[in-house]
C-alpha cells in the first residue's frame, strides 16, 4: 500500500468542502452519479469506435446502502481507471478542479445548481471515501484509492474482477440522513430521473401472470428498482411522439395538475445545443403560483428549477424542461445573465414561443380564441415586459368585446375607426373591467353605436397602458369615464329641449343637493332614453387613484367625479321643472342623484340606508 500527499503545496481544503454549500450538500450524489454515467457513456463510445472490443454487458449503475457499515456505494460498470489514471485524475485533475472551484466561489452562493465541485463533493457527507476501480484496458489490475478527508491518500492494488468503479462513502456522523432509503430515493428522483443510463436502487415487487391465459394466476417477483427513464421524450423526435406522449410526460413532471393547453418541442443545434419541451399550463388567473416550474437539465442531469437567469421573466410562467450542455453552470448568476450564449438562448426561446402562437392563431383561430382566457395573461405579460415579444405578439394578441368577439389590434382599430375617433384623431376604445357593474353604461355606449371591450384580468390595466404607449394612436377609456360622453358630443351636439334659464334652474337645484367635495354637476343634452343622472369619472384621475391604491399609498386624492344631468330626460324636462315647491324639487333631484350613485356602487353606509327607507316610504304612500 502506497501512501501519498494529494497536493503538497496547498492548504487543507477538506474543511472548506465540508462547510461549503452546506445547504446544497445533497448535490454530492448528483456529482458522483454523473461521473458514473460519464464513465459508462465513454465505454459505449469506445466500443462504437472499435477501441473497446470486449463484452459491454449490463451497465446498470447501482446505488447500494449498507446501514450497518454506514456506507453508501455508487457502482458503475464503465471504463474504470488504472493506477496512473487514478493518480492523474483523482489526485491531480479532480483535486485542482475542486480547489479552483472553491477558491473562486468560496464567498458566493449563487452558482447555478452548485455545479462543478465534482468528485470531491463526496467529502461534504463522508469522512472516508474508497474509490475501488478496474480499468476496461487489458492486463490492468484493480486499484483502490482511499482518502479520509485530509490531504493524505493511500493507493494499492486489489483483486476486483469486474470492470468499473465502486465509490464507497463512509457517511459521517452529521450526515446520517444519507443512510435512509427515503432520502436517497428522494434525491435520485430529483436529480437522476432522466439520466441516460439505467440506475438501480434496491428491488421492488412486481406481479406477473404465470401464463398467457387471461385470468392466469399472478406470481410475485423481486425485480430491480430502476429509478430513471433513460430516454425522456424531449430527446426524441417530435414526429415520433403523439399528443398522449406529451400529456403523459407533463403528468409525470407535475402529477395531479390540469392538462396543459399546448406545448412546444425545442430542438436546436445551432448556434447552441438545446432540447426541451415547454408547456403552456392552464393559468386560472393566478400568475404567481404557476411560476418557476421549468426544470433545467444539462445532458439529462437535473441542475435546478430556477431558470430566471436563462429565460425571460414572462416565460417562467411556462412549465416543462430545458436541457442544454451549452449553459455555463459553474459560474455565478450575475455572470450567467451577462453570458452571450445564455442571452441568445433566451431570445431564441422567446421567438419560438411567439412563432408557435402565431401559427396556432393563423391555422386554428377558433381554437386559439377559446384558449385566449388562459394564454392571454402570459401574452400580455410578455408584451409589457419584453420588446421583442411585443413586436411579434401584436400579430396574434387579442382583444375581446362584450359580444364575445375577438379582434387583433389592427382589426379592432379598423372596427372602431369610423365611429370612435375623437377630434384629435385618436381612436377611443372603450372598455369595461366588469360587465356586471357597468351594465347601464355599457348599454348607453352601445346605444350610441360604440363597441365595448372586456378587460377583466389583473394585467389588463398595464396592458392597455403598454398599447397606448407603443401604438400611439389609440387611447383606452373606461365605459363610465367622461371621455365617452365627450365623444358622443363630438360632432352632433344634441340640442337641449330646455331654455338657457330652465337649464340654469335645473343646475341650481342639483347643486343644492350634490354637496360632496370633488363632485361636479354638469348638464348635458343626452337622449331622453338615457338615464336622467349619471356619474362619470375622469379616466386620468381614476387611473392615478388606482395606481396609488396599488402602491399602498391609500386615498391621497379625494374622490372626484361628474354628476351628469340629462336635461332631455322627461323627469328633468317635464316633472322637475314643473314642480311648484322648491323642497319637492330638491327631493326629486336628490333621489335621482342617489340612484346614479347606486348605479356606480358609490352609495354606502347611512346614505344607503336612508335612501332605501325613503324609497320604502314612497311606496307605502
Ligand atoms: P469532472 O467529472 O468534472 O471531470 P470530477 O472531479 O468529478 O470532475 O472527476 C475527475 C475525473 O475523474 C473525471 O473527469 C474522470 O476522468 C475521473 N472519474 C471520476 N469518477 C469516475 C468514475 N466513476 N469512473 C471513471 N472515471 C471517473
Amino acid at each position: 500500500m502506497q501512501k501519498g500527499q494529494i497536493s503538497v503545496q496547498t492548504e487543507n481544503i477538506f474543511p472548506i468542502i465540508k462547510q461549503f454549500l452546506y445547504s446544497d450538500q445533497e448535490i454530492f450524489l448528483r456529482e458522483l452519479i454523473s461521473n458514473a454515467v460519464d464513465a459508462t457513456t465513454k465505454l459505449n463510445t469506445l466500443a462504437s469506435k472499435g477501441i473497446f472490443k470486449g463484452e459491454i454487458g449490463d451497465t446498470t449503475i447501482e446505488i447500494l446502502l449498507d446501514k450497518d457499515a454506514k456506507t453508501l456505494t455508487i457502482r458503475d460498470k464503465g471504463i474504470g481507471m488504472d493506477e496512473d489514471e487514478v493518480e492523474k485524475y483523482l489526485n491531480q485533475v479532480a483535486f485542482s478542479g475542486a480547489k479552483d472551484f472553491l477558491e473562486k466561489y468560496k464567498d458566493e452562493s449563487g452558482i447555478i445548481g452548485h455545479f462543478g465541485l465534482g468528485f470531491y463533493s463526496a467529502f461534504m457527507v463522508a469522512d472516508k471515501v474508497e474509490f475501488i476501480t478496474k480499468s476496461y484496458k487489458k492486463n490492468r489490475k484493480g486499484v483502490t484509492w482511499v482518502c479520509e478527508g485530509n490531504p493524505e491518500y493511500s493507493l494499492g492494488k486489489n483483486d476486483k474482477k469486474e470492470r468499473g468503479t465502486d465509490v464507497v462513502l463512509h457517511i459521517s456522523e452529521d450526515a446520517v440522513e444519507y443512510l435512509e432509503d427515503n432520502r436517497i430515493s428522494e434525491l435520485l428522483n430529483k436529480y437522476c430521473k432522466f439520466l441516460p443510463v439505467e440506475i438501480q436502487f434496491g428491488t421492488k415487487k412486481e406481479f406477473i401472470p404465470k401464463s398467457e391465459e387471461e385470468d392466469a394466476e399472478m406470481e410475485e417477483f423481486e425485480v430491480p428498482n430502476i429509478i430513471n427513464n433513460p430516454e425522456p421524450i424531449w430527446k426524441k423526435k417530435p414526429a415520433d411522439l403523439t399528443d398522449e406522449d406529451y400529456k403523459a410526460f407533463y403528468n409525470e413532471l407535475y402529477p395531479f395538475s390540469q392538462p396543459p393547453l399546448f406545448w412546444i418541442h425545442l430542438n436546436i443545434d445551432y448556434p447552441f445545443n438545446l432540447t426541451g419541451i415547454l408547456y403552456f399550463p392552464k393559468l386560472n388567473n393566478s400568475l404567481e403560483v404557476q411560476k418557476n416550474k421549468i426544470q433545467l437539465y444539462s445532458n439529462q442531469v437535473f441542475i435546478t428549477d430556477d431558470v430566471k437567469e436563462i429565460v425571460p421573466e414572462f416565460l417562467t410562467l411556462l412549465h416543462g424542461v430545458i436541457d442544454s450542455p451549452d449553459i455555463p453552470l459553474n459560474v455565478s448568476r450575475s455572470y450567467l445573465q451577462a453570458d452571450r450564449n445564455v442571452k441568445r438562448i433566451g431570445s431564441h426561446i422567446t421567438k419560438k414561443v411567439a412563432d408557435k402562437m402565431n401559427e396556432m392563431f393563423k391555422n386554428e383561430r377558433e381554437d386559439f380564441q377559446e384558449k385566449w382566457n388562459d394564454v392571454g395573461p402570459l401574452v400580455k405579460y410578455g408584451m409589457i415586459t419584453n420588446e421583442k415579444f411585443y413586436d411579434k405578439a401584436t400579430k396574434f394578441a387579442l382583444l375581446k368585446n362584450t359580444e364575445k368577439e375577438f379582434f387583433t389590434i389592427e382589426e379592432y382599430k379598423a372596427k372602431i375607426k369610423d365611429n370612435q375617433t375623437d377630434k384629435h384623431n385618436k381612436l377611443i376604445s372603450i372598455y369595461t373591467s366588469s360587465p356586471a357593474e357597468h351594465d347601464s353604461f355599457i348599454q348607453a355606449a352601445k346605444g350610441e353605436g360604440y363597441d365595448v371591450l372586456v378587460t377583466d384580468t389583473m394585467i389588463d390595466n398595464h396592458f392597455m397602458q403598454t398599447l397606448e404607449q407603443k401604438q400611439g394612436d389609440i387611447t383606452f377609456v373606461r365605459v363610465d369615464s367622461d371621455t365617452v360622453d365627450n365623444l358622443v358630443q363630438k360632432d352632433e351636439k344634441k340640442e337641449s329641449v330646455l331654455s338657457e334659464d330652465e337649464q340654469k334652474t335645473v343646475e341650481e337645484v342639483f347643486k343644492g343637493q350634490v354637496t360632496e367635495v370633488g363632485a361636479n354637476v354638469t348638464l348635458k343634452a343626452l337622449s331622453p332614453e338615457s338615464f336622467p343622472v349619471m356619474i362619470t369619472k375622469s379616466e386620468f384621475i381614476r387611473r392615478m387613484k388606482e395606481m396609488q391604491n396599488l402602491q399602498g399609498m391609500g386615498d391621497a386624492f379625494p374622490d372626484n367625479y361628474n354628476v351628469v344631468v340629462n336635461s332631455n330626460h322627461p323627469l328633468i324636462a317635464d316633472k322637475l321643472l314643473k314642480m311648484e315647491n322648491e323642497e319637492e324639487k330638491g327631493k326629486l333631484a336628490k333621489h335621482l342623484y342617489n340612484l346614479a350613485l347606486l348605479n356606480q356602487n358609490m352609495l354606502k353606509g347611512t346614505e344607503l340606508t336612508s335612501f332605501i327607507k325613503k324609497s320604502l316610504d314612497f311606496m307605502t304612500k
